[in-house]
């Protein structure tokens, strides 16, 4: 059977993910410094996974609603409304509201049926370059196309630098703070200066929030709408207004340990919210049952010692690398994207390659630039790694980059 024949030019066109293939080289590794995970590497805490356990055991494993349970829906929009001020549909005594919630498989579930539900072939989403490796297929999935928009060499996702990419065409642009790779966290006026501009062109604004509850003390720098004295992450979401163009996603996965368990949330403009959910009803059927209950648990669990722990973490992969290399400051996530130093002399349309195979050889491993962005200057470093670890692959990353 001749099976090329039949595979579509779609699928040939959609690489593997490049984070999977340092994941397979890593294997064949012993006793390395793994600087590549993208997930976090403390446990889960017990009440979220004896929540979930306790659900399976009492029988909650059969279909719930596409949307998911009531109450974790309800808790959601609670959530959501002390946090940027939405009353979603799902706050009790809002039925009719023009904002929607409901519980997606992973982020990537509301990334996915985002571009289903918005885009037809030949339309455009504009995302980040850097990007999360799934943003540049959010266009080839629809038929559709991802405009890229550099963020180098701060990795700031401005209005400025998005307006000159915006056509007749484009639908979406898709923003992500504090960002992967780069742990970049955007400031209010970039937020709001976003917002504007999405608005002012009739663009949704999908905001990918996976990593809030990751943002370091001082780049919290926004009021939450219930209590002025808590600060969060800038979102655009929390201006006034937002919910007609903004699409908020976030996840539990990285949170709270449990990127395994594919569960998120959108929220956003009732109409596109609905689209979202009937799609939902083919592609995914619903997110995990039983795991819902657990993570109803997860949003009263205090997750504050693990995000200074990060932060710990970050400042030592800044204060060592910088010495040696350009780091823009991470906010928040638990990545840094690092430049490759010149004085290496690699060619800069490879540096990131080349530089990944003399750590590879050194067993460090960290993610080439190439695998989130045109181009391979850089690389990614996952500081989600003990502390000792992480000293030793610093030790490693320094001498390296100083030829
Ligand atoms: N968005 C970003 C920015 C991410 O980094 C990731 C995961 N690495 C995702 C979305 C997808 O997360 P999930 O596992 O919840 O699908």
């Amino acid at each position: 059977m001749d099976l090329s024949a039949l595979i579509s030019k779609r699928s040939v066109s959609i690489n593997g993910s490049g984070i999977r293939r340092v994941f397979e080289i890593g294997a064949k590794i012993p006793d390395k410094v793994d600087l590549s995970i993208g997930q976090p590497d403390f446990a889960v805490p017990d009440r979220i996974t004896s929540a979930a356990i306790r659900a399976i055991q009492q029988g909650r494993n059969g279909y719930p609603l596409t949307r998911g349970i009531a109450e974790l829906r309800e808790k959601l929009a609670r959530a959501l409304a002390a946090d940027i001020g939405w009353k979603t549909n799902e706050l009790p005594g809002h039925p009719e509201a023009s904002s929607g919630l409901f519980v997606t498989s992973g982020t990537t579930g509301a990334l996915m049926l985002a571009s289903l539900a918005l885009l037809d072939p030949g339309d455009e989403v504009i995302i980040p370059d850097p990007w999360f490796v799934l943003y540049p297929y959010m266009g080839t999935f629809a038929n559709a196309s991802a405009v890229k928009c550099s963020t180098y060499p701060d990795f700031r996702m401005t209005a400025e630098r998005v307006e000159p990419l915006i056509t007749p065409r484009t639908k979406m642009v898709v923003f992500n703070s504090p960002s992967n790779p780069a742990g970049v966290v955007s400031t209010e006026q970039e937020c709001k200066d976003l917002l504007d501009l999405c608005r002012r062109r009739n663009l949704i604004l999908l905001s990918d929030e996976i990593y809030d509850e990751f943002t370091y003390e001082q780049f919290r720098t926004q009021p939450t709408a219930a209590d002025p004295a808590r600060r969060r992450c800038p979102s655009p979401a929390r201006f006034p207004g937002a919910e007609d163009t903004v699409l908020l996603v976030r996840g539990f996965g990285k949170t709270y340990g449990v990127t395994g368990w594919r569960l998120g949330y959108a929220a956003g403009p009732r109409k596109l919210i609905d689209e979202m959910i009937k799609r939902q009803q083919y592609l995914y059927v619903n997110a995990p049952h039983p795991l819902q209950w657990g993570v109803l648990e997860a949003l009263d669990v205090d997750m504050s010692d693990h995000v200074a722990e990060y932060e710990r973490r970050r400042s030592l992969v800044v204060s060592r690398l910088s010495a040696v290399t350009d780091v823009p400051t991470p906010g928040g996530a638990f990545y840094a994207f690092v430049k490759v130093p010149d004085r290496l002399g690699f060619a800069p349309e490879e540096a990131g390659e080349k530089f990944f195979q003399r750590c590879v050889a050194e067993r460090v491993l960290i993610v080439p630039g190439r695998t989130f962005s045109t181009r391979d200057t850089h690389f990614r470093l996952s500081y989600a790694t003990p502390i000792e670890k992480l000293e030793r692959g610093l030790d490693v990353l320094v001498r390296v980059m100083k030829g």
